[in-house]
């Protein structure tokens, strides 16, 4: 079921459910709320165990204070009310106390959303609270303080942090890019200087998206490739997700049907949950009626039309792979002979190729050469078919995630030459 069709109980307990899974906070910290149109909050409980808790375990405050509920509710709950009363925009509220913003909010800083567009997208500026106890009136005053300037995610000092959106999802998705991109920055950092976008670059892909005109498109006329490809590209989106190669709502996967028609990933649509007919079919330039598809689409269709033998086509922003980027390096993949084997030779394309130099985009990819890092907008990988294209891109993110661990045990020592010249023969690369 998608999120926005569940009670908010539900919604609250499979949400909390999916950031412990994946590491964003520990059991006994991070607290979730929903304002619905009566003005009842409904949170996440105090002391109930993040990794066993369930739809009814969640504890609605009603307007007059009154508290329906198992247990009592958080003991977070005056900073989410404060929220909700300094932002009547704000219908959610995301507080956990994920790794690597915990590592931002002891040093006392917030990450720069600049590093790569999803981030900036989703949070804009980022603000800072100063330190507050836990549960106290002061605590809420000085989150919402933050709140009131407009900011929509802010760093709690020494804690963690706090997203708000319109709704769960929208909160949730914040919060989960602005970790992504705090990661990214800690390991960039580790292997040179980051850089950060201008205005005119977080602008381009605005403006370099031109609308499709849409065709009629009917499910009883569904070739069995067509079927075959809709439920193996939604399996291997979910599993990008699972696998931490995708995040969110962010990444582009797409699979040629034929010489016309090729699938996409809907833009925005969260990656976790995406199913078969959540896929967007663009047929001569024209695009299935009544969707959105992702905005890489101009970008995949030039490829496909330039390289016949491409059929899988994939834009993601694993953390490693997006460290390089962000400090507009390429990964090297003279570490061991997988990565070489598997990916070759990879490119290092300036931020702007991906939006308006599909020239440039054209010549530069092929089965021979796969892949390449997008300065500060991640990697992209194209396949014979999805499988193999996945695989590239883990390859990569492993090869990156080896180099950026080898840095504190001496830096790592890439194959020489001739081992490169005897893997191309043995191989036939
Ligand atoms: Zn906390």
């Amino acid at each position: 079921m998608k999120y926005e069709y569940m009670h908010p109980r539900d919604e609250l307990a499979l949400t909390l459910e999916r950031i412990y899974n994946y590491k964003m906070t520990t059991t006994s910290g991070g607290n979730l709320s929903i304002i619905d149109e009566n003005g009842d909050i409904w949170i996440t409980p105090a002391r109930v165990d993040k990794g066993e808790l369930s739809p009814k375990d969640i504890v609605c405050v009603r307007k007059d204070g009154s508290v329906d509920g198992l247990h009592p509710p958080s003991s977070e709950f005056p900073f989410h009310k404060a929220v909700y009363e300094a932002r009547p925009d704000i219908r959610s509220v995301v507080h956990a106390h994920p790794m690597a913003l915990v590592a931002f909010s002891c040093a006392h800083k917030a990450p720069e959303t600049r590093a790569f567009p999803t981030a900036w997208n989703s949070n804009g500026l980022v603000g800072f609270a100063p330190y507050g106890v836990p549960g106290s009136d002061d605590l809420g005053t000085k989150i919402a303080d933050e709140f009131r300037k407009g900011y929509d995610s802010v760093i709690l000092e020494n804690h963690g942090v706090c997203c708000g959106g319109e709704s769960l999802q929208d909160a949730f998705h914040r919060f989960e890019s602005l970790e992504v991109c705090a990661k990214a920055l800690i390991k960039a950092s580790m292997i040179g200087e980051p850089k950060f976008l201008s205005d005119e670059q977080l602008q381009l892909q605005q403006k370099s998206y031109f609308k499709l005109e849409a065709f009629e498109y009917d499910t009883g006329m569904m070739s069995i490739k067509e079927k075959e490809l809709r439920c193996e590209l939604a399996r291997f989106v979910r599993r990008g997700y699972r696998q931490r190669l995708l995040s969110g709502t962010a990444g582009t996967f797409s699979a040629r049907i034929d010489e016309n028609s090729f699938l996409i990933t809907p833009y925005p649509l969260d990656r976790h949950t995406i199913e078969p007919e959540d896929l967007v079919m663009i047929r001569k330039n024209k695009k299935q009626i009544g969707k959105k598809p992702s905005r890489a689409l101009h970008a995949h269709r030039a490829i496909y039309e330039a390289n016949p033998e491409i059929n899988c086509i994939i834009n993601a922003q694993p953390v490693n792979a997006l460290s390089f980027s962000i400090v507009n390096r390429n990964i090297d993949t003279y570490t061991i002979p997988e990565s070489y084997v598997f990916v070759g030779e990879v490119a290092l394309l300036p931020f702007e190729t991906s939006f308006n130099d599909f020239d440039r985009l054209k010549e530069t990819f092929s089965l021979k050469s796969p892949a390449a890092v997008l300065e500060n907008n991640g990697v992209m990988v194209v396949g014979k078919d999805i499988l193999s294209a996945f695989d590239k891109l883990e390859v990569l993110e492993c090869s990156a995630e080896a180099i950026i661990d080898s840095q504190p045990i001496g830096g790592h020592v890439p194959m020489s030459q001739a081992i490169i010249d005897e893997l191309c023969e043995a191989f036939d690369l």
